[in-house]
């Protein structure tokens, strides 16, 4: 069993309905939900003028590989109809890999820990409150790859 961090975003349409039914499948597809975060309201960063976010991040155990949760997701933002315009625009949601295990890993489709999270408060804040001692020990790993 693995333990996996993701982020979940949205700020298009009933963004409470859409972070929900994300958590819902994220379970229904093989990840269980240990922890979540309160779901709290951010500004938009990067992208054109757009509402503004909720988001939240869970902690999750799965027998899923990195690539396979990567594709559980995908499938959940198409369902939950997503449409991919402008790069950071609008969405119905996204599900961003966090963190997977202890797992440092490169390649085009999928980059954990995920590249911007380090300076995105609004991924920062929900994973102190489920692991406060999470971010020091990720920091300090992150340190040692580079
Ligand atoms: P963003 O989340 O940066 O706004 P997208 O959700 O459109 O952008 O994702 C773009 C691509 O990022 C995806 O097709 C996926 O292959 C890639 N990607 C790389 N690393 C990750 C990760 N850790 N989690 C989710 N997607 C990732
Ligand atoms: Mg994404």
């Amino acid at each position: 069993m693995s333990i996996a961090y993701i982020g979940l975003g949205s700020n298009l349409g009933d963004r409470a309905c859409y972070i929900r039914n994300a958590v819902a499948l994220l379970e229904q597809g093989g990840a269980s939900v240990l922890k979540m975060s309160a779901v709290t309201e951010t500004d938009p960063v990067g992208g054109p003028p757009q509402h503004k976010f909720l988001n939240a991040v869970v902690k999750v155990a799965t027998r899923l590989s990195p690539v396979e949760l990567l594709d559980h997701c995908q499938a959940i933002e198409q369902k939950l109809g997503r449409v991919r315009t402008v790069a950071n625009g609008p969405r119905t949601i996204d599900l961003d890999i966090l963190l997977y295990d202890h797992l440092a890993m490169d390649t085009p489709q999928l980059k954990i820990p995920h590249p911007r999270m380090f300076e995105r408060a609004f991924v920062l804040e929900p994973l102190k409150e489920i692991e406060p001692d999470l971010l020091e020990e990720s920091l300090n790993a992150r340190r040692k790859i580079r």
